[in-house]
């Protein structure tokens, strides 16, 4: 985790401030609005946009909702009632997360979303792809390209992700994102 922050996320910093040099308007925003308005990024920047503001974006949250393992606490009423009427149960979902983390070929992230309408959705993105792009607003990710679990886990993506599951999501913060994603 620390070469994960200290190397991967630093690089996504660098290279998305190299991307913004001279467009000033732009680099003002703050990362999540940037890829909110993608499509105002110029055509020939904006690609290193979405691979550097997503990956700078994406892993901010993630070392968010991360907790040490068993102090994260609980869904909130709100969130898990939410999720029981929206995907049938807890299990569904917790399922649902787990394909979209377990069958996301190659590198990306999976996702507990609010979208535009403030449904909740499971997903995965490509690459470092940020649910912003699409006016989602993510409330829980997880990284699983292979940099992510490989020095752990080796191959081992699914167990990788029901740890994740388990033991350390931070549901305070979780709780907290969902709250301001609603309101
Ligand atoms: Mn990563």
């Amino acid at each position: 985790m620390e070469i994960h922050h200290s190397k991967h996320h630093q690089g996504y910093v660098n290279n998305l401030n190299a991307a913004l040099e001279g467009l000033d308007d732009l680099a003002e925003l703050s990362v999540e609005d940037l890829l909110r308005q993608i499509g105002s990024v110029p055509a020939d920047k904006r690609q290193a946009v979405i691979n550097n503001g997503g990956g700078h974006a994406n892993h901010s949250l993630f070392w968010e909702i991360l907790a040490p393992s068993g102090t994260g606490g609980e869904p909130s009423d709100k969130l898990l009632n939410d999720i029981v009427s929206t995907f049938g149960s807890a299990d569904a979902a917790r399922e649902l997360f787990s394909t979209a983390a377990g069958t996301r070929f190659g590198s990306g992230w999976a996702w507990l979303v609010v979208d535009g309408s403030g449904g909740l959705q499971i997903y995965s993105t490509a690459n470092q792809n940020s649910p912003l792009m699409e006016g989602d607003t993510p409330i829980i990710g997880l990284d699983v390209w292979e940099h992510a679990y490989y020095l752990k886990y080796q191959n081992l993506r699914p167990s990788y992700v029901s740890d994740f599951i388990d033991g350390f999501i931070n549901w305070k913060t979780v709780n907290e994102l969902y709250a301001s994603a609603k309101s």
